[in-house]
Order: C-alpha cells, then sequence, then structure tokens
C-alpha cells in the first residue's frame, strides 16, 4: 500500500484536536497534531506540533464561533505546508440507537446522527457540524466516522438493558458506554499480553470503567449518556433517579417550558455536579489536590466520592469477570494522579490488588503493582487517534 496521510478530528464542547498520521502498510506514524481551544472566547489558543514536539504554530486568535475555529484548522492544511489528507476519521461519542458500526459518511448519515443528539447532548452538535464542513472543505476526500459506544457492542444483554419499561427500551434507551476509542487503545497496545480479566480505568475530566474479558468489553460503567457511572469533572456519574426528580420538581417550579426545564436539568446533572459541585471550586484533579493540600474540606469529599466510586466499581466488576488478572489506569488522571491511584487501590488489597508506593510514583506508562501483587495494575497512557487511523485503513480497504 501507498503510504495514506489520514487525518483525524476530535472535537469536544470548547475544542478542536486534530492529528495527521501516515499510514503504510501496518506501520502508524503520527506526522503532526494540533487544536483550536477556547471557542466562544476572545482569546483562543491554535497551534500545530511536529511529532518531535517543536511548535510549528502557536497563535492565540480570537475564535467567537466554532466556524471561525474550524476554518483555522482547514486553512492550515490546505496550505502546502502539510501533506494533504487522503481520509479523514471523525470521532463521535454517539451515534444514537442506528448507528452502532464505524462507517463512511454521507450527508443523509450525518442528519440521523444529528437526530438522536439527545444521546450525547454536549457532544453531538459540534461533532456534526464538524463533519458537515469536512466534507464541504475537501471535497473528495473520504470522511469516517469512529464511534465511543463501539467497542462495548460486545456486551450481553443483561449488562446493556435497562430496568425500564419496553416502550423506552424500544426507543433506544439503554446502555451504550463510552470511551471505546481509549479502551481498545488499550487492549490494542496490550497486544498478546491482553489478560482474560481485564478492568481498565479511563480517569479523565469524564470517567468510567470498563470490565473485558479476552478483550471483549463485558460492562462498562457509563450509560445511555456520559454522565452515568463514575462521577466525573462536572458530572454526577449515577446518582439516585429520585434525586433527579427532586430537582426536576424544583425547576419545574419556576420554570414555564418542558425543554427550558429538561436544559436545566441537564445543566445540574452533566455540568454542575460531580468534582466541580461537591467541591464548590474546580473540576481539575491538579486545582483539587492543591486546594486539598490548603486543608480544603470539600475539595477532599469532592476527591473522597471520586476514588471510592471507583474502587467499588472495580470491586464489582471482579464479580463480573469472576476475579482479576490485570487493573490499568489511564486518562488524564488515571496517568498522572498518583495520589488517585494510591487512593483507589488503598482498600483493594484484600482483592489481590497491591500497588508499589516506589512503582506508583510515576507518571506515564508503568507497572505500579508490587511484585507479589496477585493482579498486576499498569498505568497506560490511550491512543484513541491511532484506533481511528486504523479503523480508516481497514474501511477504506473494504
Ligand atoms: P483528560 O480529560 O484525560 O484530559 O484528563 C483531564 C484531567 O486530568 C483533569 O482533571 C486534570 O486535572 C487531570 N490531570 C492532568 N495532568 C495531571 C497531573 N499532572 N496531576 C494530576 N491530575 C492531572
Amino acid at each position: 500500500m501507498a503510504s495514506l496521510p489520514v487525518l483525524v478530528l476530535n472535537s469536544g464542547s470548547s475544542s478542536i484536536k486534530f492529528s495527521l498520521y501516515e499510514a503504510c502498510n501496518g506501520e502508524r506514524t503520527r506526522l503532526f497534531d494540533g487544536a483550536v481551544d477556547g471557542i466562544g472566547t476572545d482569546l483562543g489558543k491554535f497551534w500545530i506540533k511536529d511529532a518531535a514536539g517543536n511548535k510549528l504554530v502557536d497563535q492565540n486568535p480570537a475564535l467567537p464561533t466554532r466556524a471561525v475555529a474550524f476554518k483555522l484548522v482547514a486553512d492550515a492544511l490546505h496550505s502546502g505546508d502539510f501533506p494533504a489528507p487522503a481520509a479523514i476519521g471523525h470521532r463521535m461519542v454517539s451515534g444514537g440507537p442506528t448507528i452502532q458500526e464505524n462507517q463512511l459518511i454521507t450527508p443523509e448519515l450525518i442528519d440521523e446522527m444529528e437526530r438522536y443528539t439527545a444521546f450525547a447532548p454536549l457532544h453531538t452538535p459540534i461533532a456534526v457540524y464538524i463533519m458537515r464542513e469536512a466534507l464541504r472543505l475537501f471535497p473528495g476526500v473520504p470522511n469516517f466516522v469512529c464511534l465511543d459506544t463501539y467497542f462495548h457492542r460486545t456486551m450481553p444483554e443483561e449488562a446493556w438493558r435497562m430496568p425500564i419499561p419496553e416502550e423506552y427500551a424500544s426507543i433506544g434507551v439503554r446502555r451504550y458506554g463510552y470511551h471505546g476509542l481509549s479502551y481498545e487503545s488499550i487492549v490494542y497496545q496490550l497486544g498478546t499480553e491482553t489478560p482474560a480479566r481485564l478492568i481498565v480505568a479511563h480517569l479523565g475530566n469524564g470517567a468510567s470503567i470498563t470490565a473485558i474479558r479476552d478483550g471483549k468489553c463485558v460492562d462498562t460503567s457509563m450509560g445511555l449518556t456520559p454522565t452515568g457511572g463514575i462521577i466525573s469533572g462536572t458530572r454526577t456519574g449515577d446518582i439516585d433517579p429520585g434525586v433527579l426528580l427532586f430537582v426536576l420538581r424544583q425547576i419545574a417550579a419556576e420554570t414555564p417550558g418542558t425543554a427550558e426545564a429538561a436544559d436545566k436539568l441537564e445543566t445540574f446533572a452533566s455540568k454542575k455536579a460531580g468534582l466541580l459541585g461537591v467541591s464548590g471550586l474546580t473540576n481539575d484533579m491538579r486545582g483539587l489536590r492543591d486546594a486539598i493540600a490548603q486543608g480544603d474540606e470539600r475539595a477532599r469529599m469532592a476527591v473522597t466520592l471520586f476514588t471510592r466510586t471507583i474502587s467499588k466499581w472495580i470491586g464489582s466488576f471482579m464479580a463480573v469477570l469472576g476475579g482479576l488478572d490485570m487493573l490499568v489506569f489511564t486518562g488524564g488522571i488515571g496517568e498522572n494522579d498518583i495520589a488517585s491511584r494510591a487512593e483507589i487501590c488503598a482498600g483493594l488489597g484484600p482483592l489481590g490488588i497491591v500497588l508499589d508506593p516506589a512503582r506508583n510514583n510515576v507518571r506515564g506508562e508503568a507497572v505500579i503493582s508490587s511484585e507479589d501483587s496477585p493482579v498486576t495494575v499498569r498505568v497506560i497512557p490511550p491512543a484513541e487517534d491511532l484506533m481511528i487511523v486504523n479503523h480508516v485503513v481497514r474501511l477504506l480497504a473494504q
């Protein structure tokens, strides 16, 4: 196969990240990566780095709209300074109930995904916008959607079915699971070392945990939307549904329209809760650790809720897997926050998870369990973009 430049686009609510890979036979080489960050502000960031980390672009443009932001990316890629992409892969959080497979993007497919915005309301609007723009600004270049739900499609029904009436189940209310490209990338990186019983904790600003048997997902913590599961930066995670009803009644008493009331409930559960809501301070783990060091008790409680929830999920997934061979931490907190890993594993010794404090004192890839720990504990950074490139190459060949 000739070498193929593949562009990966990964949009968030206020940023667009991108990377350009060269795919040649089995080889994948990252040539550049970059981001526009701070969409909706006067002082955004726009940067592009080469594989050695040299900044080729480093600007602070005004980014009033996502249109301005994506045009900066497209203009840079059209400038001739970078290889023109032969294919584009888009990370998509959810394609709704009907789109479960990674595939070629057509205008009709984008319309269908947009109809299912309610399945990932914070992520879908910008992702479908970027897909439409990419089709327009890169005519003739095939675009593919790569779903964060795809890895979880192997879950058995008892894992994905929710305890709800059929009228809702039949319109797609079920557990989908997210962060799938990250989980897939951990299994890919472990390769032949992937054990029979594996738990991966993806702990970033959004946090989830997945039980994997023989390389395939059997259960995961996020549910219908990424708001479910583990408490994360600004999201509740699993919560007594009575709490949502209680809050909804309070909102409804002072809000005229149903749609407005739903938006306010969404803000409560997905934007103002989690580490931010409990600490009253920040959703950023570094800020929380600084506050804890200053004796801030609300920050301490926020982080304790976080680590305790994850310990509980690890225990419950050990029940699902019938034991455990390996636990992997990934994501910004999983890779970097030494204290979170120590706190999560502190009570898990009786379950065979024993960290070595000296080995755990690292950021980035490492084995952090003690020599005699029955369960191996590792830190592995995710490689989501690489998975998207692999899917694009596979789909192009079909
Ligand atoms: P992600 O969403 O994967 O980018 O992860 C973001 C989270 O990782 C934020 O809560 C950050 O505070 C946290 N994080 C990143 N670097 C560090 C670090 N060096 N120490 C502690 N937490 C970190």
